[in-house]
């Protein structure tokens, strides 16, 4: 089962990668938000953090990645993140040629993505030490582990190693699942 290509990948998958996702932005928020001890600043923050990690990863990735995807050009098929299904209905069709251009340049979408996933680590660890608590704690340890369960497990025995543009994806390639 190791590397079969998905053109629909199972719901199971997609549950996995939809639950990670939310729970990942939701520790970020309230972490932010108890970092920063519930003050009006924090309050401020943590709502423009959950703003940019929603946007970027349900608006800007159909808009950006996914009409360059070879799972948005055929209705029947059906991504690791379900998105397709979204570019499919919302925005132009991209070109396959395209698709590499996720990674390139310093705003490229694939910046902005680990951006949403490292920036409430980047937020909340200082405050660990101005502002301790064991709520704070076990949020920052959340959002790590669910970093690392996304960098070590859900990319590579989840979503990359089964997805049909593995070898064109630079995301795969760096990570030695595509050619
Ligand atoms: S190889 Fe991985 S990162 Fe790249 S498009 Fe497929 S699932 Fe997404």
């Amino acid at each position: 089962m190791e590397n079969i290509t998905f053109s629909k990948y199972p719901l199971k998958s997609l549950l996995i990668y939809y639950l990670a996702t939310i729970l990942h932005y939701l520790f970020g928020y309230f972490g932010i938000l108890i970092a920063f001890d519930y003050s009006s600043a924090g309050k401020i923050v943590s709502a423009a953090y959950l703003c940019f990690a929603i946007v970027q990863m349900y608006i800007l990735m159909p808009m950006m990645v996914c009409p360059n995807c070879a799972y948005t050009n055929k209705p029947e098929m059906l991504c690791i993140s379900g998105l397709n299904v979204i570019a499919r209905k919302f925005f132009p069709k991209g070109d396959l040629n395209n698709f590499k251009s996720r990674s390139e340049g310093i705003l490229c979408y694939n910046n902005l993505y680990m951006s949403a996933k490292i920036l409430p680590v980047l937020i909340i660890l200082p405050f660990l030490f101005i502002n301790f608590s064991w709520a704070l704690l076990l949020l920052l340890i959340s959002v790590i582990g669910l970093l690392l369960l996304r960098i070590f497990y859900i990319f590579k025995k989840i979503a990359c190693n089964h997805c049909l543009v593995r070898n064109i994806c630079p995301n795969a390639i760096s990570m030695g699942i595509g050619e």
